[in-house]
């Protein structure tokens, strides 16, 4: 299992437009990274509450509440705790579900966090059933159940722990258990960013990397990041790169164009493997509906996979839509790919919706 996903990882960090991070992002991220409150561009409701709940917290001394941040990869998880610590002044540890296999690690990391700290998991859905028993009296009541000693004479002890914060983020909200989502004190979802805040986005990262763009440039980039910061970021990058190579450096729209025709992302932001799940649907199950798993085998891709990653924006497009009896490829899809249109879209056919 741990190696399926290990593939899987590889398989999406090929493509330009996966919103989880590549190896090269990871430096570039940390340049990029808004720091402060201010100059964290769009999720005004998430940035609203959030002011509130720290500026309650440090007139009041303590810590934070427990926090849960979810949505899709690359929407300003990571970058709204780092936020949040710089904001309350104390020092941030970062962590995911995965990384930490047994207690052990867990008690760790915990027992070397100060008073007030954040302790950030990523990916906190992939925590091990084991280690997540551990964390919820860590982080209810601030103490750390241990066995000390072995065998027979093993005794129970109670560590206490300074108060600190969690800062969970998932992207697999539904695959949360309900007693750890019952721990955290809020919990906010982070939305897809809008063309205005993605075009902030650009012109705030050409700024920090010294790269000339106008307008159009910007707003053409904007147009293909599937909403996420990270992909602006990214195709920022990759547009410059070109602009070096075949131009004189400055992105304009003209450039930009190019350069992503390039790199086989459409005009919405499609690439290749979107536009097969599509393809996929319309052409071999008659536009839908066809179950996930079906799909997931027609494109030799895994079923997490295109939860995860590809259908989100397909949905939030309006390209694919969700009903009881499987996913169906709408009127806009087969527009978009420029097929011909079915006499009736599956979607007009298809009552009541389960999903919304
Ligand atoms: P997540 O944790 O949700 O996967 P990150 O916080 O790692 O996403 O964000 C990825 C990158 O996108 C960051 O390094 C940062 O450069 C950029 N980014 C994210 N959110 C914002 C934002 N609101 N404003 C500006 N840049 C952002």
């Amino acid at each position: 299992m741990a190696g399926s996903r290990q593939e899987e990882d590889r398989t999406l960090t090929d493509r330009t437009v996966s919103p989880k991070p590549h190896d090269e992002d990871k430096s570039f991220d940390l340049s990029l990274r808004p720091k402060r409150l201010a100059e964290y561009i769009g999720q005004e409701r998430l940035k609203d509450n959030l002011g509130i709940f720290v500026a309650a917290a440090k007139a009041r001394g303590e810590a934070l509440d427990h926090l849960l941040l979810y949505g899709p990869p690359g929407l300003g998880k990571t970058t709204m705790a780092t936020v949040v610590a710089n904001e309350v002044g104390v020092q941030l540890r970062i962590t995911s579900g995965p990384a930490i296999l047994i207690p052990g690690e867990l008690a760790s990391i915990l027992t070397s966090l100060q008073k007030g700290d954040i302790l950030f998991i990523d990916e906190i859905h992939r925590l091990s059933r084991i280690v997540e028993e551990t964390l919820y009296p860590a982080m209810e009541d601030f103490a750390l159940d241990m066995m000390l000693g072995k065998g027979m004479a093993a005794k129970p002890i109670r560590l206490r722990l300074p108060r600190f914060t969690v800062i969970g983020a998932t992207t697999r909200y539904a695959l949360l258990s309900s007693p750890l989502r019952d721990r955290f004190g809020a919990t906010y979802r982070l939305d897809y960013y809008d063309q205005q805040a993605l075009e902030q986005i650009v012109v705030r990262s050409a700024r920090i990397l010294g790269v000339t763009i106008d307008r159009e440039g910007t707003a053409e980039i904007a147009r293909r990041a599937r909403g996420t910061p990270r992909l602006a970021n990214r195709l920022l990058k990759r547009v410059r790169d070109y602009a070096q190579v075949r131009g004189n450096g400055a992105i304009s729209r003209e450039v930009a164009d190019e350069a992503l025709r390039l790199l086989d992302i459409d005009q919405s932001g499609l690439d290749e493997i979107d536009r097969r799940v599509l393809r996929t649907i319309i052409e071999k199950f008659d536009g839908g509906p066809v179950g996930i798993a079906t799909i997931a085998a027609a494109i030799s891709e895994e079923v997490d996979t295109i939860e995860e990653v590809y259908e989100p924006y397909l949905l939030q497009l309006g390209f694919l839509d969700r009903t009881p009896r499987g996913r169906v490829a709408t009127r806009r899809a087969y527009e978009h790919l420029r097929l011909p249109t079915p006499p009736i879209s599956p979607v007009e056919a298809e009552q009541p919706r389960l999903f919304d």
